[in-house]
């Protein structure tokens, strides 16, 4: 069904971020968008995970699953008792305030879906599982060596950026302003950066749109309400680490 649709955006990393998500998806309504594929981690950090969890499993027709999700509904994932407050207090706001349909419906979300020409995933395609970072050019090529469409998109680290592989060659670029024309030649891996928790000192909202026809990439970057995310982290006591990160996109 999404392979009907020539215009689709990839959004990631909500974590619990509801200001963000409203100011994205509205953002997507003015952009003549057909279809909105999630890529991981609605959960974790922020202080609305069941707000983002039922906007997300209404609206996308493919989601996969982010290590946030995981550390929600597989109790064998990390030792929670050992995370930090920052990760653990989400974590058990997620787990009380989900109903249990929709967290068996996180516990059935794939680590990988494909869809025509191109792989969603919320880590790397090596090992999706582990939810390795690809960060260095070596974790792009391992992402590469099992990726099995020209292009891939995924979330993870929070920074967008667009990973080339030319024949042996393989190298970062940083997103631009304007929109991207991939080449049909080559294969791409695409971090499309985070909704709800940048980390490239943009505090902006990103997600990107994908034209398929042209193999068009747009990086957007959203303003939202910061300050209304700030407070519904402090009224639901999660750390207040988690606030302020979002004021300065680290
Ligand atoms: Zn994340």
């Amino acid at each position: 069904m999404l392979d009907a649709h020539p215009r689709v955006a990839f959004i990631s990393d909500i974590h619990g971020n509801i200001d963000a998500l409203d100011a994205v998806l509205a953002d997507i309504r003015d952009h003549g968008v057909q279809a909105v594929v999630c890529l991981g981690d609605i959960v974790g950090y922020g202080g609305a995970p069941a707000e983002c969890v039922r906007k997300i499993g209404d609206l996308c027709p493919v989601v996969v699953m982010g290590n946030h999700e995981a550390m929600t509904v597989f109790d064998d994932i990390v030792y929670l008792e050992e995370m930090p407050s920052s990760i653990r207090r989400p974590i058990e706001l997620a787990r009380t305030s989900l109903t249990n349909e929709e967290l068996s419906w996180l516990r059935e979300l794939p680590l990988v879906s494909k869809i025509g020409c191109f792989t969603a995933v919320h880590s790397s395609l090596h090992h999706p599982g582990e939810f390795p970072y690809v960060f260095r050019t070596e974790d792009a090529r391992r992402n590469f060596k099992a990726q099995t469409t020209p292009v891939s998109f995924h979330g993870h680290s929070h920074v967008p950026i667009i990973w080339e592989e030319r024949g042996p060659v393989v190298k970062a670029h940083k997103p631009a302003l304007s929109n991207v024309r991939l080449s049909q030649q080559h294969r791409y891996t695409i971090n499309v950066g985070s909704v709800g928790q940048p980390r490239d000192g943009d505090p902006r909202a990103s997600y990107v749109i994908y034209e398929r026809e042209n193999r068009d990439v747009t990086f957007r970057r959203i303003p939202y309400d910061i300050e209304s995310a700030r407070r519904r982290i402090f009224s639901t006591r999660i750390s207040g680490r988690n606030a302020d990160r979002l004021s300065i996109g680290e």
